[in-house]
């Protein structure tokens, strides 16, 4: 099978497969996977589990609050869902001390046959399984969620608007924030005037040089002031 002819899929291991394809289900995402465009596949966590109860966590050693999931348990799931990957494809456990998801990182999942997301819960999972299986850690914001299953939707829905044929006009892709390394220029709608507040003149121009140089240069502006970081970026690559 060549690359191209290969199905996207999303691998998810997760104590509660039952929120997904969640909001996947939903519009661009949703029409994709009903057309087959990516797929989705979860592994319920708690198959794995221990004993007559299905145990799937343990205190944490040393001492300290809540349960952390068990390695060899989170080991029987991962060896699964690898088992069936032809060719080696990105594991990602979605953490908030993981490094920041970016969309560098979305277009490099995109490229990849697909990607297997583990879901932390709890106080996520045992350091020696990261260390095992040489996980990635991801991180989708400086805050902590309940648990990984919206993280793992969120980088999902990132890359499936990225396989071909799942946003109608591609173009759509290559002007929007990040794709250029700039945040995206504002945008305007009809009526052209609305409580008393007029689309700016160049864009009703029909001059498409002077339009895309407006565009350019107020996607500068808004980089620049709201995104320091990015806009440093920006600078010393361009
Ligand atoms: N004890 C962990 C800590 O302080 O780093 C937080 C665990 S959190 C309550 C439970 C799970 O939610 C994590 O294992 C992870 O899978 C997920 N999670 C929480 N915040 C996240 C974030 N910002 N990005 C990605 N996943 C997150």
């Amino acid at each position: 099978m060549t690359q191209s002819s290969r199905t996207w899929t999303a691998r998810v291991i997760s104590l509660f497969p039952e929120v997904f394809p969640g909001v996947l289900a939903c519009s661009l995402s949703g029409q994709a996977l009903e057309k087959g465009l990516w797929g989705l596949e979860t592994i319920d966590l708690r198959q794995y589990g221990i004993g007559k109860h299905r145990d799937v966590d343990g205190p944490p050693i040393g001492g300290g609050a809540g349960m952390v999931l068990r390695p060899d348990v989170m080991e029987s799931a991962i060896t699964d869902a690898m088992s069936s990957v032809s060719a080696p494809w990105p594991l990602i456990y979605l953490s908030p001390r993981g490094r920041p998801v970016d969309q560098e990182l979305i277009a490099m999942l995109a490229a990849a046959n697909g990607t297997t997301l583990i879901c932390g819960r709890y106080e996520g999972l045992d350091e020696r399984v990261l260390n095992h299986f040489d996980i990635a850690e991801y991180s989708i914001g400086d805050f902590v969620l309940s648990g990984g299953e919206l993280a793992a939707q969120v980088v999902i829905d990132a890359v499936v608007r990225l396989l071909p044929g799942v946003v109608g006009n591609a173009a759509s892709l290559h002007d929007e924030s990040f794709s250029s390394g700039l945040l995206e220029y504002p945008q305007f709608t009809r009526p052209t005037m609305w409580q008393g507040k007029q689309v700016p003149e160049v864009l009703l121009s029909g001059n498409h040089a002077k339009i895309a140089a407006w565009r350019k240069e107020a996607a500068e502006r808004v980089t620049r002031l709201r995104r320091p970081d990015l806009w440093r970026k920006y600078r010393a690559t361009s």
